[in-house]
């Protein structure tokens, strides 16, 4: 492959977007929107939607993890339903549960079920070590582990949290940042989940929603790909073009504007597109890594430490419905590699084809080139068989087929010191004229859809000449999880630069 074997399209793309996921589709259709023409580049050749998409294997259907539809922005449920008919919309009623030692926990943990399901002994030493903690908490409080164990105790930190955040993550509780528990687990404690679990709650507006949210959820009949094909087509029709199987390897710049952008197909082929205007949702290290000439050497050394943590599904097809009633389980047993279970027949049953069968996704953890990552499809199968055998949920001769899908970066680390080294990229990059960046990895930010793609619309309307920053947008991505309402108003409310 050679730049001098590829002809450069003569005339420049008004508006490039990198990356077809939730955020590089909204912000396309936002700027067609806006009267824009519009072009995006998405490497995978088969699927649009990113980590959002929903796979096909024969009839059968499955996510990378499942996706549910929630916001607390209007504007972007209003969106949804406005590019998908309400009719592909179904009402999902949500149960998941927390499998430890042969028992099942609510999720999100509720105190009384929680004491009860540890049993006396258990549930005095975890209040003991709640109250130890409250005595001597650790100070200061940089990591996961502190966080936690300073609100729950060591005890309920070591049973709820340690095991499942460390197969999420890869590394100790005690190498993952404070931030990311609080902005999981944000404002909770043992005492506060005992209070209410015995004192009746005050219902506000606010909290019915937020209940509402934990009772049930909306999900495209067909998987959250439904919508972000329908995006796409949509895009395609109006005149826009989404461009599979391409991803953008280089950004050439002059000075403080990006001139061209340089992609590779899947054979290897190199095209040169001039550009006016870019928004750029690939990884944030690839995008810094991507300049040409490279940014400042102190930019460039910010994006080389940053972290990604890679993911597997393995579906695997069962004979037999009704399997359990949870829309997933997480696995907390440390026995087992296994993370979370879906199951897609309680997402929707239009996902699975066959009756009498159901279609499991068991999420696996990983780093990409690691051994989990680098095991064939066949020993993965087996691998999911195995370990759903050894934890009593399926038997493994009901298993009768599989399909094994990896995902990279699905996760952007919270390492300690990551905010520093994503400010130092933000400087930079707010430099670039003709910029803007967008999404879950674009900002290396742990984003759901909804906050993805609100930093899409907002990186759209800034070329469209409006000042908005969407490295505020806010992040709180599981914050009905908490269980707390209150707090939650005015969230994901996009801020204006001043
Ligand atoms: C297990 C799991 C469960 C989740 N569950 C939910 C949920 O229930 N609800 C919810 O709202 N959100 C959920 N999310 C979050 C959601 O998936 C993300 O917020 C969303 O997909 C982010 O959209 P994005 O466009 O920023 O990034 P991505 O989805 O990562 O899309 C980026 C796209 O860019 C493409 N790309 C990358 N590099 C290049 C390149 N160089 N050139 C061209 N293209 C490139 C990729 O192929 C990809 O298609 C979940 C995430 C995970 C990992």
């Amino acid at each position: 492959m050679s730049e001098l074997s590829s002809p450069a399209p003569s005339s420049s793309v008004p508006v490039l977007v990198i990356g077809g996921g939730p955020a590089g589709l909204t912000a396309a259709a936002e700027l067609q929107r806006l009267g824009q023409q519009v072009e995006v580049l998405e490497k995978d050749p088969e699927y649009v939607g990113g980590i959002a998409r929903t796979v096909r294997y024969k009839q059968y259907r499955f996510d990378i993890g499942g996706h549910r539809f929630f916001s607390k922005s209007n504007e972007i449920t209003q969106w949804w339903r406005d590019h998908l008919p309400p009719g592909d919309f179904i009402q999902v009623p949500r149960l998941s549960r927390i499998f430890y030692r042969g028992k099942y926990f609510d999720y999100p943990l509720k105190a009384m079920n929680a004491l009860l399901n540890l049993g006396i002994f258990t549930s005095i030493v975890c209040v003991c070590s709640y109250f130890w903690r409250k005595l001597f908490p650790i100070q200061p409080e940089r990591s996961f582990a502190d966080w936690v164990s300073n609100r729950f105790g060591d005890r309920l930190f070591n049973i709820f949290f340690k095991t499942y955040t460390e197969k999420v993550w890869g590394m100790p509780c005690t190498e993952l940042s404070a931030d990311w528990a609080a902005q999981r687990i944000k404002g909770l404690s043992l005492l506060t989940a005992i209070k209410n679990a015995l004192i009746p709650q005050k219902k506000d507006a606010g909290a019915a929603l937020v209940k509402t949210l934990i009772d049930e959820f909306e999900y495209p009949k067909y998987g959250p790909g439904m919508m972000w094909e329908k995006v796409a087509a949509d895009l395609e029709t109006r005149g826009g073009r989404v461009r599979m199987g391409e991803g953008a390897v280089k950004l050439k710049r002059e000075g403080l504007r990006v001139r061209e952008v340089h992609s590779v197909n899947q054979a290897g082929e190199l095209t040169v597109r001039p550009v006016d205007q870019v928004v750029v949702s690939m990884p944030l290290r690839e995008h810094v890594l991507a300049y040409d000439p490279p940014l400042a050497p102190e930019v460039v050394a910010a994006a080389e430490r940053l972290q990604y943590r890679d993911f597997l599904t393995v579906a695997l097809m069962v004979r037999g419905s009704d399997l359990f009633p949870d829309n997933w389980i997480y696995i907390h047993d440390p026995a087992v590699k296994l993370g979370r279970i879906q199951n897609f027949n309680n997402w929707s049953k239009f996902m699975v084809p066959e009756e009498g069968t159901t279609c499991l996704g068991l999420e696996y953890f990983c780093f990409e080139g690691d051994g989990l990552w680098n095991m064939t499809d066949p020993d993965l199968i087996e691998l999911g068989k195995r370990e759903l055998e050894q934890l009593g949920l399926v038997s493994a001769k009901d298993v009768f087929d599989g399909s094994v899908v990896r995902m990279e970066k699905a996760y952007p680390v919270y390492y300690p010191g990551y905010a520093d080294d994503v400010e130092t990229i933000r400087g930079a990059l707010s430099q670039i004229e003709n910029l803007q960046v967008a999404g879950r990895n674009g900002l290396h930010k742990y984003n759901n859809q909804d906050h993805s793609m609100m930093t899409a619309l907002l990186a759209a309307r800034n070329l469209a000449g409006e000042k908005w920053d969407v490295w505020k947008v806010n992040t709180d991505a599981e914050y009905h999880e908490a269980g707390e309402s209150g707090q939650e108003k005015g969230r994901l409310q996009p801020q204006r630069l001043n």
